[in-house]
């Protein structure tokens, strides 16, 4: 399916979020490693999704209506067995109706659990002229509670991505601190240029967001993301 399917069959049921399902689809469609992941809309669905992926994997609320997953007790990592998948399955849904009682809910997402890496992010919002604007930083409290991040209008070119990178605080972090595993900043680079050739070219898109992405040695994975289409 090309991206504009992905946009276009949101559309057509007047919504203006992607499920992490369809951002996920998207962004592999433009060249971004994702997780698997899939749908699934009953208890034995979702244990077969897992034994079909292999265990360990993570149960998340799929839900036009929720965009912070976590918030509504919507995201079950770690999950090691079918007993343990059933039981997520079920809580994620009364969890999720009795934080949001009104929001529509297609189900639960089930993708394996990803390998730990640096937590990076990587977000488009649209400035005051409506420009796309990328932004960059690493994930968790510190871009949380220090809003270490960086900033380029699109379209970026190699040298923008590039000093996006190294000019956050936390980029001794992404080069291996303290014997962690250093990030693939080619890598990295690479997305932030995918990610601003996609949103230059679709004016569509209001805001997008890959919240986290993990940045390992050899790649980078996108772990949650999320789309909002224009009105
Ligand atoms: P939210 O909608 O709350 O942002 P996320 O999908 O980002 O939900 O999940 C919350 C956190 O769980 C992520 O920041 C990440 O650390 C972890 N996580 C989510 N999906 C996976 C996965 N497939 N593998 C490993 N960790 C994950
Ligand atoms: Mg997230």
């Amino acid at each position: 399916m090309a991206t504009s399917n992905i946009v276009e069959s949101a559309r057509k049921e007047g919504r203006s979020a992607l499920t992490e399902i369809e951002a996920k689809q998207l962004l592999k469609k433009i060249g971004i490693d994702t997780t698997d992941i899939k749908l699934a809309r009953t208890k034995k669905e979702a244990v077969d999704c897992a034994k079909g992926f292999g265990f360990p994997v993570v149960l998340k609320i799929v839900s036009p209506d929720i965009l912070h997953k976590s918030d509504v007790g919507g995201v079950k990592l770690n999950l090691n067995s079918a007993t343990e998948v059933g039981k997520a399955y079920s809580e994620i849904l009364a969890s999720a109706r009795k934080h949001k009682p009104k929001a529509k809910i297609d189900g639960v997402s089930v993708q394996p659990m990803a390998r730990p890496g640096t937590e990076v992010i990587i977000g488009m919002t649209k400035d005051a002229q409506f420009a796309p604007v990328l932004m960059f930083g690493l994930g968790g409290i510190l871009v949380e509670v220090l809003k270490d991040v960086s900033f380029r209008i699109v379209p970026l070119v190699k040298r923008d991505a590039r000093e996006m990178i190294h000019e956050i605080k936390g980029y001794p972090v992404l080069e291996g601190y303290r014997g962690q595993e250093p990030a693939n900043i080619e890598v990295l680079e690479n997305l932030l240029l995918k990610v601003s050739d996609y949103v230059d070219k679709h004016p569509e898109i209001k805001e997008l967001d890959i919240n986290p992405i993990f940045a390992y040695k050899d790649g980078a994975l996108a772990v949650d993301a999320r789309v909002i289409l224009e009105s």
